[in-house]
């Protein structure tokens, strides 16, 4: 009876482990979801790449519809 007793103890544990993985998981999700900024968009004229905006809008130079610019591709 005694290893019957051992066995559940050892089911429960590794449910409650599985248990904790999984909100352990959860938890660092919603770290990185709030850890990551949300990058900074900008706008900018596809005509004129110095006309620079941080909503949507038109060009003030040629009235364009402005364009998103992402940080990360930049032209060199
Ligand atoms: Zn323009």
């Amino acid at each position: 009876m005694k290893k019957v007793t051992l066995m559940a103890i050892a089911i429960l544990f590794s449910g409650a482990s599985v248990f904790a993985a999984n909100s352990s998981t959860m938890t660092s999700d919603t770290t990185k979801t709030k850890k990551v900024k949300p990058a900074k968009v900008q706008y900018t004229c596809s005509m004129h790449p110095e006309v620079l905006s941080d909503k949507p809008g038109k060009c003030p130079k040629c009235g364009m519809e402005l364009v998103k610019k992402e940080p990360a591709k930049k032209k060199s």
